[in-house]
């Protein structure tokens, strides 16, 4: 399982172990250089030893000098809003998902893991291009000519939205307060990043409580703060 610390891959690291066994999955976690690269690798670590996983970080450097995003440490400031807003292109990192994947595909050749699980959702396909099934299925081909049929990639999220895995979780019990989703990588969630806007409304859309202690918790809440206050009168 890639496992970036967050709530989708986090959920998915807690099918795995639900479906198998927690000696038969592997977590590999990718630091790239993004601004809350620290807060994503401390939940990941943490999620693992929950789950009693082995992990790896797989540090990458080179990441944040070759390439340009606002997700990097050395880019500018994360914008704010709704997570389907054009501006949010600037927070894709190029092609991350196909470098991530192969590592893992490498890493699971290696093992003889014949299933490399990753946790894109259908709310990234209108931003992140290699978070979309043609990509997935596409990618897939590759990783299928270029092992011999030994692994596989799978997306199981990718018709999923947010708040559905969000559900999923509650279901398995895995603890949704103590995944990391803020884009800024502050000491809380800044509340206004697309990843907290999209955080608070899949929790909303599921029905489920945000422990999630937000800079600002009542921006981009969903549905928004003055119409809910219009429903109550
Ligand atoms: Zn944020």
């Amino acid at each position: 399982v890639v496992l970036s610390g967050g709530m989708d891959s986090g959920v998915l690291l807690a099918e795995a172990v639900n479906r198998h066994t927690h000696r038969q999955v592997r977590a590999l976690t990718f630091d790239y250089g993004a601004k809350h690269a620290a807060r994503e690798t401390a939940s990941a670590r943490f999620l693992a030893r929950l789950y009693r996983v082995r992990h790896k970080v797989v540090r990458l450097p080179f990441i944040p000098r070759l390439f340009a995003s606002d997700l990097l440490q050395n880019g500018n400031d994360v914008p704010e809003g709704h997570y389907c807003d054009p501006i949010m292109k600037r927070t894709v990192v190029p092609f991350r998902n196909g470098v991530m994947a192969s590592i893992a595909v490498g890493y699971a050749a290696s093992l003889g893991i014949p299933e490399v699980w990753i946790g894109s959702h259908a709310g990234d396909h209108p931003i992140y291009p290699d978070c979309r099934p043609e990509f997935i299925d596409a990618f897939n081909y590759a990783v299928h000519c270029g092992t011999e049929g030994q692994v596989r990639l799978l997306a199981p999220w990718q018709d999923l939205t947010k708040a559905q895995i969000a559900k999923i979780g509650a279901i398995l019990s895995f603890p949704l307060e103590l995944t990391w989703s803020c884009y800024r990588g502050g000491e809380w969630h800044c509340g206004r990043c697309a990843t907290c806007v999209e955080r608070k409304e899949a929790l909303d859309l599921a029905g489920l409580p945000d422990h999630t202690r937000y800079l600002d918790p009542v921006y981009g809440a969903f549905p928004a703060p003055e119409a809910a206050g219009e429903q109550a009168a």
